[in-house]
């Protein structure tokens, strides 16, 4: 069902999920920004038993977190993003609408608030560009782009006043699951000082495939 220009589109029976229904109206209420306003039509909405993972392995990661945001196309210019809420974890955690709303603002911020980030010296990043190959600086570097694409994320939520729930989404999560929020410390830190963290639409755009890939990965970590 394609909804009214500047809606995000909605992938399920909106009867069947009340909740996330609501959820979404309070996150299209809260745009408030005009380049917002024009991308969300292009934002599939599921709940993760409607949305086509690519591969188990994306879907089990899925499992274990609230949500969920996966590039579906993506050709330089155009693109559509699909974003997975885990309706049923988000129950037994007792999310209200807000806190949900949080979580979708937070996986929108993965497209819209997109860090730059810096380049993963893999192995083979290493052999055709004549650099000696150090593991220790890999990780560093994995996990400094880490940390950067969750608190942007993080920030895209706390701009539009959803940073108080989305810090309790963190506590709930580490209560209730076996999956633990990563990087919670510094992530709640940032929220609470209220760091201006502001990056763009796909920055990545050149890897946006790679990238996509690595975040959904790690989302919610
Ligand atoms: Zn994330």
């Amino acid at each position: 069902m394609h909804l009214l220009n500047g809606k995000m589109i909605i992938r399920f029976n909106m009867k069947s999920y009340p909740l996330l229904s609501a959820a979404i109206s309070i996150v299209e209420w809260t745009l408030d920004c005009e380049k917002d306003r024009q991308v969300a039509d292009k934002i599939e909405i599921y709940p993760l038993n409607k949305a086509q993972f690519g591969n188990n392995e994306n879907k089990l990661l899925a499992e274990k977190g609230f949500g969920n945001c996966l590039i579906k196309s993506f050709d330089g210019i155009d693109y559509y993003v699909s974003i997975a809420i885990n309706t049923e974890k988000c129950k037994k955690a007792d999310l209200s609408e807000r806190e949900i709303s949080s979580i979708i603002l937070h996986e929108l911020g993965h497209i819209l608030n997109e860090p730059e980030l810096k380049i993963e010296p893999t192995l083979e990043y290493c052999f055709i560009n004549g650099l000696g190959f150090n593991k220790q600086i890999l990780n560093e570097i994995r996990e400094y782009n880490s940390i950067a694409m969750e608190t942007y994320a993080d920030y895209y939520a706390s701009k539009y006043g959803f940073g108080k729930e989305l810090i309790s989404t963190f506590q709930k999560q580490d209560k209730n699951f076996e999956q633990k929020i990563g990087f919670k410390k510094i992530r709640i830190n940032k929220i609470l000082n209220q760091e201006v963290l502001i990056g763009g639409f796909m920055k990545n755009k050149n890897t946006a495939g790679n990238i996509k890939k690595s975040q959904c990965l790690i989302f919610q970590k």
